[in-house]
């Protein structure tokens, strides 16, 4: 049976990304303004894109393992483990037991028996997924009887997400999340789900949503990820409809931290939007986005078209792209949380959307400080190689002046 570090291999064989920062990404998309009509097709493009470094770059680098020295949750089946002895991959879980789960609503038993088939075959291979058999960066074996189940804190296009707390001492606290194998099959997504998982249990910042570990059986693959406190930053966003200069700018100060750190490790989110980031236990910001997740009716953005408000230009034109489209984002989404709307929508036309972004058509309201209108203007360039990095995004003025002291952004600490 393949494995998922063998897939997610001959994954970044096939779709690269090993590069060093500042190298382009080859790609024969036709223009993509020809395709506009097609969700389908916008649905790929923003399929999120990033892969693994090679499997002997010791599976992304020193710092992770540094990273892993949090509490580790205890081995579920002592006696039963068919992996290797604990180590640094261990899921280091941070919320603790101080909180209360809720009361769960039997939801995941009601669900499993009305939605979802068992599948077989090469599917059911592809997404016998399981982090205790990870080839790269095995955890422990865990089933969902190792959870007490809590309150559900949102559902999913796949399946819900509910907040579970280990039986085991010490009782970590984690949001399990629910994906039902035979939609995952029905909507052509096997691959992109492990790719992102094998990517996202890689990953270690304090901005970046962990997930520390997942299993399946039969019908569903569970996802145990960080529970971010705090829920949505969108519904934050759509409450107060804007936010201040300072809570914005402490936000891309995360934000930019946490892209610099994805791209160290070779990896473009490519998706970047409100929709995509949760709140952690104290307001920080945490990216959460998975790339097939699709938020509660309302919750979401109206359209497709809306999710186009993101795309940088060279992503517009089908041209080659590399992660400086993740600077262009960072630019929307600063403006996106001053103003409450991003700089290019236009709602009534697809069209138009598409040529302010061409054309960089930017637009400033009154009341905004010339310090912010020129970080984003400085984001939003059209050449992807004139835009602010992000070292210095994370040294500019308006970033600096509302930094709580004794935060040390770009440190060695991850
Ligand atoms: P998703 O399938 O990722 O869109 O998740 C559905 C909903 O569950 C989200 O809109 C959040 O409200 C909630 N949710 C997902 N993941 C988490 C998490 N790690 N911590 C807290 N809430 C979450």
């Amino acid at each position: 049976m393949a494995t998922v570090g063998s897939v997610t291999r001959q994954i970044a064989a096939l779709e690269l990304s090993n590069k060093p920062s500042g190298s382009t990404t080859a790609s024969t998309r036709p223009p993509f303004h020809s395709k506009q009509s097609s969700q389908t097709n916008v649905a790929k493009l923003l399929t999120k894109y990033a892969a693994p470094n090679p499997p002997h770059a010791s599976a992304f680098g020193s710092k992770l393992s540094k990273a892993a020295t949090g509490p580790t949750i205890p081995h579920p089946h002592p006696t039963t483990s068919k992996i290797r002895p604990l180590n640094t991959n261990a899921p280091t879980p941070g919320a603790t037991t101080s909180l209360d789960i809720g009361n769960y609503d039997g939801g995941l038993e009601l669900e499993n028996e009305k939605r979802g088939e068992k599948i077989s075959g090469d599917a059911a291979q592809e997404l016998a997924l399981d982090s205790s058999s990870a080839q790269t960066s095995p955890t422990r074996e865990w089933s969902l009887h190792d959870f007490d189940m809590g309150r559900p804190l949102g559902k999913g296009k796949f399946g819900r997400v509910y907040m579970v707390r280990t039986k085991a001492e010490p009782k970590y606290i984690l949001a399990l999340k629910t994906l039902y194998k035979s939609e995952i099959v029905a909507g052509k997504v096997e691959k992109q789900i492990r790719r992102e998982i094998e990517i996202q249990q890689n990953l270690r910042h304090p901005n970046v949503l962990r997930l520390y570990g997942y299993f399946h059986d039969e019908k569903r693959i569970f996802l145990m990820l960080e529970f971010a406190g705090k829920g949505e930053l969108y519904k934050q966003l759509s409450k107060f409809g804007c936010f201040s200069e300072k809570r914005s700018s402490r936000y891309i100060d995360q934000m930019a931290d946490a892209l610099s750190y994805l791209h160290s490790k070779h990896v473009i989110h490519r998706d970047i939007k409100p929709e995509n980031l949760l709140l952690g236990l104290n307001g920080e910001l945490k990216i959460a986005d998975f790339g097939w997740s699709v938020h509660a009716p309302g919750n979401r953005r109206r359209t497709m078209c809306g999710t186009l408000d993101y795309l940088p230009p060279e992503m517009v034109e089908g041209k080659e792209h590399n992660e400086k489209v993740d600077y262009w984002a960072l630019g929307v989404l600063t403006y996106e949380f001053l103003i409450g709307n991003p700089p290019f929508e236009d709602r009534k036309s697809v069209n138009n959307t598409y040529r302010r972004i061409m054309r960089v058509d930017l637009r400033f309201p009154p009341g905004m400080s010339a310090e912010v209108k020129d970080l984003i203007a400085r984001l939003l360039q059209h050449e992807p190689q004139d835009r602010i990095l992000l070292t210095e995004v994370l040294r500019h003025p308006w970033i600096v002046k509302y930094r709580p002291k004794g935060c040390n952004r770009g440190s060695e600490a991850y």
